[in-house]
């Protein structure tokens, strides 16, 4: 048996903090784990700045409900979930991935999740573990399914490597230049031939 673990943000929809900011022009959201390395650093920083704009956690997924899909992702995702099981594995959070898993057909999603105060303001995150993705292939290797994985950043690499089979989709060139052992897609079409080839059941 087949099971495929896909990535989220920068596979089926843009990145969310990046359109965050964006929408509602605060630069600083723009941060990443590439300008701050300490994730936990990082989301304080983030969840400071939304603090200091009296933004709610209503603001942040209004501007996130104007969000799309990219071109092609729905029927994508349909396709895996016609010819195999499909798990979306990211590092978002469950509050902040719902109006974005609505239109991608409410699939499986494992990601982590945000504590609200009454009043909506967003006061911690939590990760639902740590390495979660890995540890998700992990999990699913016990029940002996043959993983199949894919996602475009560094978070995944991790994911990728303990899967049964891995591939980049649209990653950044510092990516590729790191993990040479990953095939590099760039279109849903590149991928499915590529999966289509690793599925067991027929
Ligand atoms: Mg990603």
């Amino acid at each position: 048996m087949d099971i495929i673990c896909s990535d989220l943000e920068g596979v089926f929809v843009p990145e969310i903090w990046i359109n965050v900011a964006k929408k509602t022009g605060i630069e600083e959201l723009k941060l990443t784990t590439r300008d701050i390395s300490d994730y936990d650093v990082l989301m304080k920083r983030r969840l400071s700045i939304l603090d200091q704009h009296h933004l709610k956690i209503q603001d942040i997924t209004d501007v996130i409900a104007t969000m799309d899909p990219f071109d092609g992702a729905v029927e994508f995702v349909d396709w895996m979930r016609s010819r195999s099981q499909l798990i979306v594995l990211s590092d978002t959070f469950i509050q902040f991935a719902k109006p974005l898993m609505k239109k991608l057909g409410f699939p499986t999603l494992l990601c982590h999740t945000l504590t609200i105060d009454p009043d909506g303001r967003i006061s911690n995150y939590n990760l639902r573990q740590s390495r979660a993705k890995r540890q998700t292939v992990l999990a699913l290797k016990t029940l002996y399914y043959k993983v199949i994985a894919f996602g475009d950043s560094y978070n995944d690499t991790d994911m990728l490597k303990e899967a049964d089979k891995g591939f980049l989709f649209r990653p950044p060139q510092n990516v590729i230049d790191e993990f040479p052992e990953f095939p590099v897609t760039r279109t849903y079409e590149e991928l499915k031939g590529l999966i289509e080839k690793e599925l067991t059941t027929r």
